[in-house]
């Protein structure tokens, strides 16, 4: 399973006690999932959240991308049909034309960037259309 997280650990609001936050993206049953937990050492606070869906909520990509920093994707091979592309991205996120052509635009030249886990899944979605691509991940 592909999964990438982070543990932080911050101030609790009820309390001022030290709240650990636990933050991760995964990918499980053809899914992008994110999820967060959180516990405060002194108090009773304490959450546990997770869902999946093509958003993934800024604060929890905000601090993947700053612990892990961004992974990049890109073509295998950028002559590669954009027919195919066009219809692996419109699948991902239910994209309109305009954007799927956007994105595929951006992917052919620069490559896309998200967190390691949103690359990985946009590369599985266009293996399955038969597009080769490669996440290379970015240290700081
Ligand atoms: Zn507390």
């Amino acid at each position: 399973m592909i999964t990438q997280g982070v543990r932080i650990a911050t101030r609790c609001d009820a309390c001022g006690g030290v709240l650990t936050r636990d933050i991760g993206q995964f990918i499980d049953r053809g899914r992008l999932w994110w999820g967060t937990e959180g516990a405060c050492q002194s108090c009773t606070v304490a959450w546990c959240e997770q869902d999946s869906g093509s958003e993934t909520p800024e604060d929890i990509r905000q601090a993947l991308l700053s612990e892990h920093g961004p992974a990049r994707l890109r073509l295998t091979w950028p002559e590669t049909s954009p027919v195919a592309v066009l219809r692996a991205l419109r699948e991902l996120q239910g994209l309109t034309l305009t954007q799927a052509k956007a994105l595929a635009g951006e992917l052919k030249a620069t490559g896309l960037v998200g967190t390691l886990v949103e690359m990985e899944f946009v590369a599985a979605q266009l293996w399955q259309h038969s597009v080769r691509s490669v996440v290379e991940p970015r240290r700081r």
